[in-house]
């Protein structure tokens, strides 16, 4: 009887792969566990098991695995069929799907390592020029990969240069599977167990009296032992003992101490507080609650839309509770930068040890941790506090889903594949666990509110801030107006400055608010116009002040900032558009006094930089905080009194389908920081536009109407909710190429699909990294079905593969794209 293993490679296969195995193997895999295979000619890969079955492939000669990596399946059945529904969902493969969501720490690296033969002799004048090469090296290095050979003798195909080598027994061919994944050990000591005898114990202090330094180490390690049974780790007895590690080394050498290792998390916890747990909700939450319970009930997602500051966490933290009463594990999802140590501290404030982090600054090592807890269902992972890619981790028995700031676009992949939302992604998670999902905003995106009006998703609503604390007081200021007067210094109008001075005065904080999207600032020639570009992306290149370069966002290509202008030569340039360092630039000379802070991409790269800066504005180290997006991330800061937003007009203007409603839900949010606490906080807006409706909805808090507008809009031009998009993007570094074979496939999409289709176009950045790239949209009607939409579209690919003059051409797709 033969038997085999159909496994999923990581990598971007459309089929699954089928090995041979043995009677024995095949009783012991389970789908889920991952398998070493080799693959192609020289490469092994880390693979899971999908199926065994008794069926040969047809087209090719199974090879067998090489090894089975688990004991027991690191990935259970709830998982793999989500991510089966997401590679078909989102169009890709399955490969892409388990390498974005397994850490990389388990997808277990093949190297074949090449190694010197120090056996024999070896007659130089035998080798060819190639091997001489490869041998050279070898005396200066212990092993080469057959990749830094390849770079060596500057060949592709080495391995019959290889495979020469090794029959001269000149170099060794060493095959080395290796776990990148260490968790992290502390050494511990303790004294020999025959010293539990007490007569033993007599007789070592009597010898140990002739060794006083050991004898002093031993009388340390009593000390510290006193009073308590926890181990003792070496470097406490070093510390304590005041010894050098050679007289500890010599002690354990002579079998008096013992070393031992325990495996320890590198996250540790806090307690939990009572006066957390206590907290009673109020009659809005209450009734919130409720709906969100008949929703649940009814097997709906519910969207809980609450104001800022109405105490949204408050309600999840019962569900949560609720949801670990019922002995199930509970998910609570947000977007990457909104994962605060503020939100996490509050929750586990409430649950303790129970809390699990998971996300992107985390290191290798602790994403292994947290993934493991949450496969062995381990009390301390309970609770998982993440960003999207958490949808990936081991629950066996999830019982609810909280997806908070469920607006935010970033819940949406780019890039690589899967580009899936996390919030839908969480939607059919939950379903397959039969767990309940609740989506929480105070600004939600108009899918969300048009799915909770359709009667698809439950709703609850809380109108109003927690104690009676009142919204802010919005203001729009019109700089159009104050420019013409003159009134204007800088980014400044008048009435910000004044705002922010009384602010200063009574001893408040000010938010300053800087859209990321559009402000990149360029150095123009203004004498000829030219503005430095990027040699391998079609954008502009932005400056950076501090460092004094000009950088591309897109590739990271950099330079240092001219003295003239690169095409005539005239020192005639001038920065243009503003960023955040320009306002604190500006704040600078206005308020000399003040202390000031920034928030951006560039000062919160490290992993607790972000943190760093949050904690020292709580601090009131600053007085003024300039800073984008991200601080519009559920930050409660409670001394904050004044929010200023320096410029509504370009988010208003960015040439998206989505910017109308996107602007409402940033300045709702921004606002949303100030004033969290008794006094009624302050909100300026500078526009040059003060009649937009998107302003007037802000100011006045109206998203009932700004839902109207939009949803109004959306099915005049056939947008999302009213229909769905995919997004073709192809890409290739030949120009004219690129351009006939996008006319190909939207001529053939338009044939079978008709009208839906938009394209080709030039996307905002046509070229990135050293790729041209076209868009392809298509427009599906809601009521036309997806999955043979999508299934058309496949057909086409196919017959686009098989022209041979496209082959370098790729093809992306992005489901839903927004
Ligand atoms: P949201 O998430 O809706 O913006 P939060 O949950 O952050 O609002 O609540 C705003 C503030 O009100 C927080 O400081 C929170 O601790 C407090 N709060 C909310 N609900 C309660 C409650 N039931 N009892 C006491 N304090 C509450
Ligand atoms: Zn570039
Ligand atoms: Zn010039």
């Amino acid at each position: 009887m033969e038997y085999f293993l159909e496994v999923v490679l990581p990598i971007p296969l459309e089929k699954l792969f089928t090995y041979s195995i043995t009677q024995r193997e095949a009783d012991f895999i389970q789908s889920g566990m991952r398998v070493a295979v080799p693959f192609g000619k020289s490469k092994i890969y880390t693979a899971l098991a999908y199926r065994v079955h008794q069926n040969a492939p047809t087209a090719y000669e199974a090879k067998e695995i090489y090894q089975i990596l688990d004991d027991v399946p690191l990935v259970g059945p709830f998982q793999l069929q989500h991510w089966e529904w997401l590679a078909k969902y989102y169009m890709c493969t399955l490969g892409e799907v388990i390498r974005s969501a397994l850490p990389s720490a388990f997808l277990l690296e093949s190297e074949t390592l090449i190694l010197p033969n120090k056996e024999t002799v070896v007659d130089e004048m035998e080798l060819s020029d190639d091997e001489f090469l490869i041998y050279e090296a070898l005396q200066h290095q212990s092993a080469l990969k057959v990749q830094e050979i390849s770079d060596i003798v500057d060949k592709k195909n080495v391995l019959s240069l290889i495979n020469g080598l090794v029959q001269k027994g000149v170099v060794q061919q060493k095959e080395e599977l290796y776990e990148q994944y260490k968790p992290k050990l502390v050494r511990y000591v303790k004294l020999s167990e025959k010293y539990d005898d007490d007569q033993q114990l007599e007789e070592l202090l009597n010898e140990l009296s002739r060794a006083p330094k050991q004898s002093h180490v031993v009388l340390s390690l009593f000390q510290l032992r006193s009073g308590n049974n926890k181990p003792i780790p070496i470097t406490d007895l070093e510390k304590q003992s005041g010894s050098s590690k050679a007289v500890i080394k010599a002690l354990i050498d002579k079998d008096i101490l013992k070393e031992y290792q325990i495996r320890q998390d590198r996250v540790v916890y806090d307690e939990e507080s009572e006066e957390a747990r206590n907290i009673a909700l109020n009659e809005h939450q209450s009734k919130a609650l409720e709906d969100i319970n008949i929703g649940f009930a009814e097997d709906r997602p519910v969207l809980l839309h609450g104001v800022t500051s109405s105490g949204k966490t408050e309600v999840y933290v019962k569900l949560i509770q609720q949801c670990l009463d019922s002995g199930r594990q509970a998910l609570y999802l947000l977007p990457e930068i909104a994962l605060t140590s503020q939100l996490i501290n509050r929750l586990r404030d409430y649950f303790g040890h129970k809390v699990s982090v998971y996300h992107s600054k985390y290191s290798i090592h602790e994403r292994v941790e947290v993934w493991n807890n949450v496969l062995k269902n381990a009390e301390k992972a309970q609770i998982v506090i993440g960003a999207r890619s958490s949808l990936f981790l081991p629950f066996s028995n999830l019982g609810l889903i909280v997806v908070d700031e469920e607006h935010e676009s970033s819940f949406k992949q780019f890039d690589p594949a899967p580009r899936y939302h996390a919030r839908d992604a969480a939607i059919v998670l939950a379903s397959l666990h039969k767990a309940h999902t609740v989506l929480g905003s105070a600004t939600p995106s108009i899918e969300s509110m048009y799915n909770a009006r359709k009667g698809k998703y439950g709703y609850a609503y809380i109108p109003y801030r927690y104690g009676d604390v009142l919204m802010p007081d919005i203001n729009l200021v019109d700089i159009k107006e104050a420019t013409r007067k003159k009134r204007m210094k800088g980014h400044f109008s008048e009435t910000l400055i004044n705002t922010i001075s009384e602010t200063l005065e009574a001893g408040e904080q000010v938010i300053l608010f800087q859209n990321r999207r559009g402000f990149a600032p360029v150095v123009e020639c203004t004498n000829c116009g030219h503005v430095a570009q990027c040699p391998n992306c079609d954008v502009s290149l932005t400056y950076h002040q501090r460092i004094n370069q000009l950088r591309c966002h897109y590739c990271g290509y950099h330079m240092a900032l001219q003295q003239a202008c690169l095409a005539c030569g005239s020192p005639t340039l001038d920065k243009k558009g503003f960023g955040t360092e320009q306002i604190q630039e500006e704040l600078g000379q206005l308020f000399p006094n003040a202390a000031t802070g920034r928030m951006d991409l560039d000062t919160t790269r490290g992993k607790y930089a972000y943190e760093k800066i949050i904690s020292a504005f709580e601090n009131q180290e600053m007085d003024i905080l300039v800073g984008t997006q991200m601080v519009t991330k559920g930050l409660d800061f409670r001394n904050v009194s004044l929010v200023g937003i320096m410029n509504a007009d370009t988010m208003l203007n960015f040439p998206d389908y989505r910017a109308h409603e996107r602007s409402f839900q940033m300045l709702t949010q921004v606002a949303g920081r100030a004033g969290r606490t008794q006094k009624r906080g302050k909100v300026l807006i500078q526009t040059y536009n003060p009649y937009h409706q998107i302003l007037q909805q802000v100011t006045t808090n109206d998203y009932d109407k700004m839902f109207a507008e939009q949803l109004y809009e959306r099915e005049q031009f056939k947008y999302p909710p009213l229909a769905r998009i995919i997004k073709i993007t192809l890409k290739d570094r030949d120009f004219n190429k690129l351009n006939e074979a996008a006319q190909w496939l939207a001529e053939s999409l338009r044939n079978v699909l008709g009208h839906q289709i938009l394209g080709p176009e030039y996307p905002p950045v046509g070229r990135i990294r050293r790729d041209y790239l076209k868009n392809i949209l298509i427009k599906i009607p809601k009521k036309q079905s997806l999955a043979q939409t999508k299934n058309s579209i496949k057909r086409i690919e196919k017959s686009f593969n098989a022209i041979s003059k496209y082959k370098s051409v790729r093809l992306v797709y992005n489901v839903d794209h927004i």
